[in-house]
């Protein structure tokens, strides 16, 4: 029950905490044959050539990176339900329209939490010198319930996994403050694996209070879910279990766990906490559809996406604006360049993923019909560095046959094609239901310093990576979508 509570809260694509499966390998001569352009490609030379052409513009086009920045600089933070989150549907439909795409707002029933005041200080702890008191930074976790105006004050109790919870004596926890204080695989997320050093993490964060509250603490708090050290915490979607008693819960940031830590080590440490967020009646928003229709099989669709709501520490530059942003430069590649693929290419700017990916679900209701007019979909929602290649969900015989399109993408270090189980959170009903997905794979290694920050701003966009993210939606959103 935790890993499907926990699935529903990871804001980045699951793929990689999973292995793919294993293919009978081909031959040497196999590979090389392939590896040589002669070999036979699903596209004429034609095709191939607005392949490199889109690929060309992509990378000295300022197209994405300005939408980006009206988004996150103008728009701003765009959590579920809010002003800026409506604002962000009207202006991308509105962009989208005017490069000629069809646009369709489609309703969707989103949460509404509006985040309050937050606070932590110590008021006792060893050592203290009379008089003192000392700040803990922290911010409310997504969907958290509330603690009195006026806060709570209770003593912390500090472990470092699940495993010490339980291992504690019983009652040990009842009326505390249960601190999760597991800390984030730097190292593994040093060395490509950002995705996995997230998923260790951020099921503290999603299933924290849930162990917390049976275990009779009156809050939460858990160790940010991230790879930042300069005392910014994290935020991000969290989880009660339907009727039992929901606790406050806030992440703090990685120094105030081990000043946590450190100081519980030594004695009783006593906590005031104040959160005061509300969660209001679920609103109503919208995906935003934007067709670039086909000329051969408009009603076959190919989509790009990357989802609009945001966490509203930050701007949400990497998360997801970026994803929208290469998304709209696809469209907008495609009509600069004046070219039409035989199917439609759908923009779909998803709606709520970080709460719950409400927008992703209702699409699936309303197109459930449609499903076979589905012949891929693309998600980027990982950020905005440097990609080397295609993930793919679906038949290994996809990577062979897309190996045309990776010799294309390979000029600007895009080459590689892998195959994935998932491929992203929004899409992932779609890969489910049997259409081929795919996700640029993107270098994670410092994608969570900042993701779900106060820090994921549009200063941290480099427009070169950008530009290469938005090359790879366009060319394969072209290759799926003229593809015989
Ligand atoms: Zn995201």
């Amino acid at each position: 029950m935790m890993i499907a509570v926990v699935m529903v809260t990871v804001a980045v694509p699951v793929h990689a905490l999973q292995q793919a499966q294993p293919t009978q390998a081909p031959s040497l001569l196999d590979r090389l044959n392939a590896m040589m352009s002669g070999g036979k490609s699903a596209w004429s030379d034609d095709q191939l050539r607005t392949m490199e052409r889109l690929r060309d513009r992509a990378m000295e086009s300022d197209y994405a990176y300005e939408e980006l920045r009206h988004l996150t600089d103008n728009i701003g933070p765009r959590l579920s339900g809010s002003p800026q989150a409506q604002k962000a549907v009207e202006w991308v439909a509105d962009e989208m329209r005017k490069l000629g795409a069809e646009v369709t707002l489609e309703k969707a029933q989103v949460p509404h939490w509006v985040r309050g005041a937050e606070t932590g200080e110590l008021i006792a702890w060893p050592g203290q010198a009379a008089g003192t008191k000392q700040k803990i930074v922290l911010t409310a976790l997504g969907g958290s319930v509330a603690t009195p105006a006026e806060g709570i004050t209770a003593e912390v109790v500090v472990v470092d996994s699940w495993k010490e919870l339980r291992a504690l004596p019983g009652g040990a926890v009842q009326g505390k403050i249960l601190l999760f204080n597991h800390r984030f695989d730097k190292e593994l997320a040093a060395t490509g694996h950002g995705l996995q050093a997230y998923g260790g993490s951020v099921v503290y964060r999603g299933a924290g209070p849930i162990a917390a509250g049976a275990a009779g603490a009156v809050a939460v708090l858990v160790r940010s879910a991230g790879g930042g050290d300069y005392r910014s915490p994290h935020t991000g979607m969290t989880e009660y279990a339907p009727g039992a008693t929901k606790i406050p819960a806030a992440a703090v940031t990685a120094e105030d766990a081990e000043l946590l830590k450190s100081l519980t080590h030594e004695g009783k440490v006593t906590m005031h906490l104040t959160l005061t967020p509300q969660t209001l009646p679920n609103a109503d928003s919208y995906n935003v559809i934007a067709d670039w229709k086909g000329t051969e099989h408009p009603e076959q669709v190919v989509i790009v996406s990357g989802h609009l709501d945001s966490w509203d520490l930050g701007t949400g530059a990497i998360d997801d604006g970026a994803g929208v942003a290469v998304s709209m430069a696809t469209l907008g590649l495609m009509k600069e360049l004046g070219i039409r693929p035989k199917r439609t290419v759908r923009l779909i700017a998803w709606m709520s993923e970080e709460e719950g990916s409400e927008g992703a679900a209702q699409y699936m209701k309303d197109h459930a019909a449609e499903m076979k007019n589905h012949a891929g979909a693309i998600e980027s929602d990982l950020g905005a560095d440097h990609p080397t290649g295609i993930y793919f969900a679906g038949k290994p015989e996809l990577g062979q046959w897309l190996r045309p399109v990776g010799q294309v993408l390979d000029a600007i270090g895009a080459g590689t094609l892998e195959n994935a189980p998932e491929t992203g959170e929004d899409i992932a009903g779609l890969t489910a239901r049997g259409v081929p997905s795919f996700a640029p794979i993107q270098d994670s290694r410092f994608y969570f310093n900042y993701h779900h920050t106060a820090a994921d701003t549009f200063d941290k966009i480099d427009k070169k990576h950008l530009n290469e993210n938005a090359a790879i939606m366009a060319v394969l959103a072209y290759a799926l979508a003229d593809a015989p």
